[in-house]
């Protein structure tokens, strides 16, 4: 029999006997990729539809980005920031032209650049705004996603997340996402920052109402309160735009970047924002041993640099609106609602059909990898290589599993 010399149940068994049971794979071991392609230990190829939950959004292995490694790794690859090394500079004003910022503070994963935007934020407010010593409040969103350290799931909705995780951070206020009268009710003289995503990935790529950011904004601006944005899912192309904010006109104070900046090769995290803001830290006050390091800035350069050609943004949105065509047309045909914007989407599969878990199991079998959140919902995040065809495969494909 073929089966019994597949590799894949043996390398599933192995991985799941030496690790921490935090993660629920699909049942497929990957071995090798590129483009919008993986392929498994048996030679079988699947089209990525979830790009690493967005950290992939050139796509796997993208020549320029792996050239700029390869290159970086023969002459240097770590420093820590007690030296300066020649990688730094270009990368820090390249970010920060891309996102019309002053300055720019590197950090590694997600997480920690909600942890700087955070203790910026507070220090912001007991030196610049005045806030009492100890004081100082962020107003955040229910259904939020914003990392996993202990101060993050401090303020989190989900229960997975957070529960028997305490004792928990204090110092957050969690007001219903896109309801700004909620938000604006919830800031008092001594909130010092509202973090929001533009749009809520995890939670199933949820879009706030028309108008909500432009109100946060406006709200912020009249309170003197920070609106720090995580764009760490939604921002570098993912929506049509280089970040969800644009496509409201809205500029926040800080941006967290973070997935995508590192190019699907290294972890790289990102703070951008203005002098008067991210000026508060002083030597010794924060600081990371590999932020910004050599190979970190060697590719993440690379990727603003793809960035700042505008391709991808037009990829996503050209691509974007042929995926979420497609998409509509299963509506009341498996689907019961689509939402998001460029190439990333959520899908509310009928909970009469079968859960979110068990449409991508079957996407699988056929040859699409897509990942399930919250029992009936399935998101959808190809890399912004991904072609028109492969689009229409994803969809065909999702069409079968729906149609049982
Ligand atoms: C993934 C994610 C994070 C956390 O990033 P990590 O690199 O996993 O720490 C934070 N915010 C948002 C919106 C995310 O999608």
């Amino acid at each position: 029999m073929i089966d019994d010399m597949l590799r894949t149940p043996e390398a599933i068994r192995d991985a799941e006997r030496w690790t921490a049971h935090n993660y629920h794979p699909l049942p497929v071991v990957i071995s090798s990729a590129e483009g919008s392609w993986l392929t498994d230990v048996d030679g079988r190829r699947y089209l990525d539809c979830l790009a690493g939950y967005s950290a992939l959004n050139f796509g796997h292995r993208h020549p320029t980005l792996i050239a700029a490694a390869h290159a970086q790794l023969d002459r240097l690859t770590l420093t820590s920031r007690a030296f300066v090394h020649d990688q730094f500079a270009d990368f820090c004003r390249e970010l920060a032209e891309l996102c019309g910022k002053d300055l720019v503070l590197p950090m590694n994963t997600g997480a920690e650049a909600v942890e700087t935007g955070i203790k910026v934020a507070r220090k912001w407010g007991y030196q610049v705004k005045g806030v009492a010593p100890g004081m100082a409040n962020i107003v955040v969103a229910e259904g939020n996603f914003h990392g996993r350290t202990t101060t993050i799931v401090s303020f989190s909705t989900d229960e997975d997340a957070r529960a028997d995780f305490g004792p928990y951070t204090p110092g957050f206020t969690v007001v219903p996402y896109g309801d700004l009268a909620a938000l604006s009710a919830a800031i008092d003289e001594n909130t010092v920052a509202v973090l929001l995503e533009p749009i809520q990935g995890e939670q199933g790529v949820v879009v706030p109402p028309e108008g909500y950011l432009p109100g946060v904004r406006r709200v912020c601006t009249e309170q003197n309160v920070l609106f720090i944005a995580d764009e760490i899912q939604s921002g570098l192309g993912r929506t049509g735009d280089t970040f969800a904010c644009d496509h409201e006109g809205v500029t926040p104070d800080m941006y967290l970047l973070g997935k995508a900046l590192g190019g699907g090769i290294v972890p790289v995290s990102a703070v951008a924002a203005n002098t008067d803001v991210l000026g508060v830290l002083r030597p010794g006050q924060h600081g990371s041993t590999f932020g910004g390091n050599p190979l970190a800035c060697a590719v993440a350069t690379e990727v603003v640099r793809l960035l700042a050609t505008g391709e991808f943004q037009r990829r996503s949105t050209e691509l974007g609106a042929r995926l979420h065509a497609g998409l509509r047309s299963l509506v009341g045909k498996g689907l019961v609602a689509v939402r998001g914007r460029g190439l990333w989407a959520g899908l509310d599969i009928d909970p009469a059909l079968m859960s979110g878990r068990e449409a991508c199991e079957r996407l699988a079998e056929r040859g699409v990898l897509a990942k399930d959140t919250h029992g009936a919902t399935i998101r959808l995040a190809p890399p912004l290589v991904i072609t028109e065809e492969e689009i229409d495969h994803a969809v065909a494909q999702l069409a079968a599993v729906l149609a049982g």
